[in-house]
């Protein structure tokens, strides 16, 4: 795999993780199956999958919220299936989901904020200050005083990740977290996740079902019947349009038109872009 920005210490390493749900008697799914994986400090990873892929169970497993039923999961050098380690792990790991109204507990934005740390026991001054810090890093400020439910879906959500930041994880893990929201919402938020990655170093975990979020990433994995079946670079992924059908998926529309100008010879076709200016530059013969 082409390196990255990363670091090479693994944060998070799943070894032959396998995953079932009980669904009645003597009957369950197999949601993981044994999935490796290595996750290192400073990546920012998409993960793509069909409906079902197990994306949403593999999030779970990243912070002990599920359990392997075999295998094992590291954080950290924290292994998660010791219970000594669950709230070790959960500061190291958080994970926001689709729902942000599922995730916010608090009457005013600021204390939804507060709720983590002061779970942690910090010191009020210590508290005071994360929370203005994160909020500000949320393009929240404004909004600290207001109940979260008068606020947009994108306000809510990037309100949730402030909550979960304000805990200093080591890793962000977002389980489909555009999913609610509407055009302009989701393209900020993802540019807010962009900038966790490249200038606070986050280490993030995107998982999405849309081929043009993954498409932001450094390194993308896609999941086929909850193990994983691609691990490369998202430009690489890309060239292997029948692969990833395979798996239930499409190119993104981008490298998709691409493919059709090239087939015309209006393109040409050294990589497939990621970007419109890329696609744009590589036109030809017109
Ligand atoms: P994805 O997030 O990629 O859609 P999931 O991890 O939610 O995939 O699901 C993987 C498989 O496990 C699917 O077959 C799904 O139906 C099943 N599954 C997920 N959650 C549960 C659950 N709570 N109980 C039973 N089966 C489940
Ligand atoms: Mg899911």
């Amino acid at each position: 795999m082409q390196d990255t920005k990363a670091g090479n210490e693994s944060l998070i390493e799943l070894q032959n993780v396998n995953h079932a749900y009980e669904i009645g008697y003597q009957k369950s799914i197999k949601a993981l199956s044994d999935l490796n994986l290595k996750i290192r400090m400073g990546e920012f990873i998409a993960v793509i999958g069909a409906n079902g892929s197990g994306k949403s169970t593999f999030a779970q497993h990243l912070n002990a919220l599920l359990l392997p039923d075999s295998g094992k999961v590291i954080v950290d050098g924290l292994d998660t299936a010791n219970p000594d380690n669950t709230w070790a792990v959960r500061k190291r790991v958080g994970i926001v989901f689709q729902n942000p109204d599922n995730q916010l507990v608090a009457a005013i934005a600021e204390e939804d904020v507060a709720f983590g740390p002061e779970n942690l026991g910090l010191p009020p001054v210590e508290i005071r200050q994360r929370v203005a810090y994160y909020l500000k890093l949320l393009d929240l400020t404004a909004q600290q005083k207001r109940p979260p439910h008068l606020l947009s879906g994108g306000q809510k959500q990037r309100l949730v990740i402030a909550g979960v930041l304000a805990m200093q994880p080591q890793c962000l893990v977002l389980d489909e977290p555009t999913a609610m929201l509407d055009p302009s919402g989701r393209q900020q938020l993802l540019q807010t996740i962009v900038k966790l990655n490249r200038e606070n170093r986050m280490t993030v975990v995107l998982i999405t079902h849309l081929m043009e979020e993954a498409a932001l990433a450094d390194r993308l994995v896609v999941l086929h019947q909850g193990t994983v079946a691609m691990d490369d670079t998202p430009r690489q992924i890309f060239t292997q349009k029948a692969q990833l059908e395979k798996y239930g998926l499409q190119l993104p529309g981008l490298a998709e038109m691409a493919l059709k100008l090239a087939a015309v010879g209006l393109y040409n076709q050294k990589r497939i872009p990621l970007y419109i200016d890329e696609l744009v530059d590589n036109l030809c013969g017109l």
